[in-house]
């Protein structure tokens, strides 16, 4: 079949949108029509450190559309089914076969292997490749499997829903399912972008406090105090460490650290609490003077399973109090490269295309 995707063909872009085919779904398949698809700094990422040796590529990893036909194997999908679409999982490893796909031990092949699993590749011409997480929703269509595609209540706009794949379910799960933070226990998110916010949400959600926002931007720093943050420090202005003890009157019992920055983790390592501990959700450097009893954590999808955690985050969202539409800004396919463009520079904290 005919589709049009945005190809990745040259470091820094820009993303050309091309006419390209793409088999149909193999037996234990869904094909999706793609309706709306949110944008990630892992594609941005992509994009910003390009190996000009890699194929040209489809990128996109949160991906919300229909069903337009299922595989003969395909058990819980059926044509017109709203789905999200999410990390991919081999469904057969011992982490798979336990309930924990964000360990599943085919992991990065699976999502950044560029192709299935079997190796095979649906699209033509043959260099360019996708299957980026299972999915690559930077296309007017995708293929997806039953272990990446969580059916949805219909009533919502799926545009809306896209984000829920990635970012969200990241900066939520790793607060809920991650660290377990529970009632009362004080927490510090660094960075306050579409991860560190649905983090901050998740915080009040479980009734954590203080829930301290670090940021460099103004209007990060204050979405994060309107969306749950009951302190909120700007980072250019120094004094973290002090700044957060003065808060809480001792130190913190979780961090959150979206930045990857070494110098911030290692200030966040210095604040942690006896029996702390801290996530790392953008890569691990800079921690290893950490102080006894404190453990720091690198995490992967907020540790959820997807079609557990998506609909619960969308009932969340029904109920109010989960409102990650705040962080969204829409966007059409051909305007991908102002939306990341907008993302770099913090004037959209989560771009969503529009197909
Ligand atoms: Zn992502
Ligand atoms: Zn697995």
């Amino acid at each position: 079949m005919k589709i049009r995707a945005a190809v990745l063909r040259k470091r820094g872009g820009p993303l050309k949108i091309e006419p390209l085919e793409m088999e149909g779904p193999q037996e234990a398949e869904v094909l999706v029509r793609i309706t709306a698809s949110g944008i990630c700094h892992t594609d941005i990422g992509f994009v910003d450190y390009r190996d000009e040796a890699d194929d040209p590529l489809i990128l996109g990893h949160e991906g919300a559309g229909v069903v337009e036909q299922a595989g003969k194997k395909v058990k819980s999908l059926k044509r017109g089914d709203h789905v999200v679409l999410s990390y991919q999982s081999c469904g057969s490893c011992r982490y798979c076969r336990k309930g924990r796909p964000f360990d599943c031990s085919r992991f990065f092949e699976a999502n950044f292997g560029m192709e299935r699993l079997d190796g095979s590749s649906a699209y033509s011409p043959s260099e360019v490749k996708g299957h980026f997480f299972g999915q690559s929703s930077f296309a007017t269509h995708a293929l997806a499997t039953e272990r990446n595609a969580v059916k949805v209540p219909k009533g919502l706009p799926l545009e809306m829903l896209a984000p829920l794949g990635c970012g969200m379910q990241t900066g939520a799960g790793t607060v809920m399912n991650s660290l377990d933070v529970s009632e009362g226990k004080s927490i510090a998110v660094f960075g306050t972008g579409a991860v560190g916010l649905a983090s901050i949400m998740a915080s009040r959600i479980v009734g954590a406090g203080p829930v301290i926002g670090v940021d460099i931007r103004r209007s990060r720093i204050d979405l994060a105090r309107e969306l749950g943050a009951t302190h909120a420090i700007d980072a250019r202005r120094g004094r973290i460490a002090s700044r957060i003890s003065s808060i809480t009157g001792s130190g913190i019992d979780f961090f959150v650290d979206t930045t990857g920055d070494p110098e911030i983790q290692g200030i966040a390592v210095q604040c942690l609490n006896p029996n702390g501990t801290g996530a790392l959700l953008a890569g691990e450097s800079g921690t290893d003077d950490l102080p006894e009893g404190r453990r720091t954590i690198g995490i992967i999808q907020g540790d959820a399973v997807p079609q557990v955690f998506i609909p619960y985050l969308i009932r969340l969202y029904k109920s109010g109090i989960f409102p990650y539409d705040r962080l969204i800004k829409f966007y059409e396919l051909k305007g991908i490269n102002r939306a990341m463009a907008d993302s770099r520079r913090g004037a959209a904290i989560k771009p969503v295309l529009v197909m």
